[in-house]
């Protein structure tokens, strides 16, 4: 196999030690135009639409092209030429692993690599669900594909240019839980990178795409086999292998952050152009691998623990994203095979501690038992009110199509159904979200009982949170129980939150505001100029 190199060798005093620096200096730039791009909106009230790589999925279920969508094609369609450059040089996630590995490897400490089949096929699942499965979903319900659209920057969702950066970002809480378990629980668990390796659906993408692209890092001298690069590999390929079976790096794996170039003392490594991997990959017995660490039968209690996880997790509380499900539910998955082995007496080591051996479980292991214990009983309690969300949210929407019938019998029973499973979430969940309150509202609106929906509306507005929704919600309420001064009071503070909000979604409240002040006329106690009798 021939390889162009693109640049000549340089000879062994030019070539730099490593390319961290530069690296580690390309990824703050990242942060630091992120930064400037929140700034830019704060100041202006209105900005470029987030480069956020998750809005494809707008793009592809609702039509609305979306500033991220056309990032996440220029990001493709460079990796298809030059390889995963992006991943290591500019995604922020990865950033976040490195540095967590650096901080690790400050304390020397450098965590083994968790090998497991079933968690590398997890990536390309979420890229179906993500992906492909929401478009699957209209043309096997026969519906048409949704036409594509570029949004005006007064909508809801600008296409490019927009006044709601944040439409689509988590709160502080959610980002920096993402950036945690993303970043930094799941490299000290699984090893570095392994995110990348067993969560990320862009990765996903951008693997398949490296496999066509024909710039690689390429053998292009004597390779005296040392595995320096190999041993400077964060994501764990074996270069050198690869690079004498194939004369380049073939693994999807490899995210071009060039680190082998540097470590190799020969100047052997290079980055050039040469035949594009396809499948040499996965040849077998080409390259000697390391081993699995689980056995079939193990791998697939993985996939299954890993499938049971992101439907717990997934959008629980209203906040867990997929990507974070993912990585929880991958991490639940290892340690419910370490807990396996462990009560199993089978030797096992994790996080590099020694948690039986021979037959007997350590002290370690007891501790290790213990947590995981508490583990089991968060994801039982997350599962029980995740099922109660689910049935929560079915609720909501027989309610609305039983109303949108005029069948308001049937109405009422749903909602009463769905504030059985709320007040549920209320007693015994670890968090009570906005929508949890605003859902609850709503469905007691609906029963013969609407003034039991007045202290959750009066909870969101004291949060601040969906306004000015709750406040006409909570205007209209009081005009129904004939107080109408109370309900002119939150009618006129919602008023001055309109001019404030996007022109349209302003338009539409102020229609909503007219049609509450309408009520408010009409109750006997109204008198104009604000009094009540
Ligand atoms: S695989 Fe995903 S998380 Fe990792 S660097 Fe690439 S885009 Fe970022
Ligand atoms: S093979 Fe080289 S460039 Fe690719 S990830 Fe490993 S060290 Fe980085």
């Amino acid at each position: 196999m021939r390889a162009t190199p693109i640049l000549p060798a340089p000879a062994p005093a030019d070539r730099p030690r490593s390319f961290g620096r530069r690296r580690a200096g390309c990824l703050i730039a990242v942060h630091l135009l992120i930064a400037a791009h929140i700034v830019h909106w704060r100041l202006a009230g209105r900005t470029l639409a987030p480069l956020e790589l998750n809005e494809v999925v707008y793009t592809l279920e609702l039509g609305i092209l979306t500033a991220g969508f056309v990032f996440m094609v220029l990001i493709t369609l460079s990796v298809l030429l030059f390889g995963r450059f992006f991943c290591s040089w500019g995604c922020h996630i990865l950033a976040l692993q490195d540095l967590c590995a650096w901080l690790l490897e400050k304390v020397h400490i450098r965590p083994k690599p968790v090998r497991s089949r079933a968690m590398l096929l997890t990536p390309l699942g979420v890229m179906g669900l993500m992906f492909l499965w929401p478009t699957a979903q209209r043309l096997l319900a026969g519906e048409p594909l949704p036409t594509w659209r570029v949004m005006r920057p007064e909508d809801p969702w600008g296409s490019f240019v927009t006044d709601d950066f944040w439409r689509n970002l988590p709160g502080p809480w959610i980002a920096g839980l993402t950036f945690l378990i993303c970043g930094f629980v799941i490299v000290y668990a699984l090893g570095s990178r392994s995110f990348c390796r067993y969560g990320c659906p862009y990765g996903a993408v951008f693997g398949l795409m490296d496999r066509l692209a024909p710039g690689r890092i390429v053998a292009r001298g004597d390779c005296s086999q040392c595995g320096a690069c190999t041993a400077a590999c964060q994501s764990h390929i074996r270069v050198h292998s690869e690079l004498t079976v194939f004369g380049r790096v073939v693994d999807p794996q490899c995210l071009k952050d060039l680190d082998c170039v540097a470590a190799c003392p020969e100047g052997a490594i290079g980055y050039g152009i040469a035949a594009p991997a396809l499948f040499a990959s996965w040849k077998r017995g080409a390259v000697r691998r390391p081993r699995a660490d689980y056995s079939w039968g193990e791998e697939l209690a993985i996939a299954a623990i890993i499938v049971l996880g992101v439907l717990i997790f997934r959008g629980l509380y209203d906040a867990l994203p997929l990507l974070l499900s993912v990585a929880l539910a991958t991490l639940l998955a290892w340690i419910a095979l370490t807990t396996w082995r462990v009560i199993g007496g089978v030797p096992v080591r994790a996080v590099r501690l020694t948690l039986a051996r021979q037959g007997a479980v350590t002290l370690a292991g007891w501790g290790w038992l213990t947590g995981a214990f508490m583990v089991l009983l968060l994801t039982l309690h997350s599962a029980s009110m995740r099922l109660h969300e689910v049935a929560l949210n079915r609720a909501y929407d027989a309610t609305e199509q039983a109303l949108a019938r005029g069948d308001e019998p049937a109405a009422e029973r749903h909602a009463a159904t769905g504030v059985g499973h709320a007040l549920a979430l209320h007693r015994w969940g670890l968090i009570r979200p906005d929508g949890l309150l605003l859902r609850t509202a709503s469905l007691l609106e609906w029963t013969p009982h609407p003034r039991l929906a007045e202290p959750f509306l009066r909870e969101l507005i004291d949060r601040g949170a969906h306004e000015p929704e709750a406040r006409l919600r909570l205007a209209a309420l009081l005009a129904r129980d004939r107080r109408s001064a109370q309900a002119i009071e939150q009618l006129e503070l919602a008023r001055r939150l309109i001019p404030a909000m996007p022109r349209e979604t302003g338009e539409r409240y102020q229609q909503r505001l007219d049609q509450v002040a309408a009520m408010i006329a009409d109750t006997p106690e109204y008198s104009p100029g604000g009094g009540a009798g």
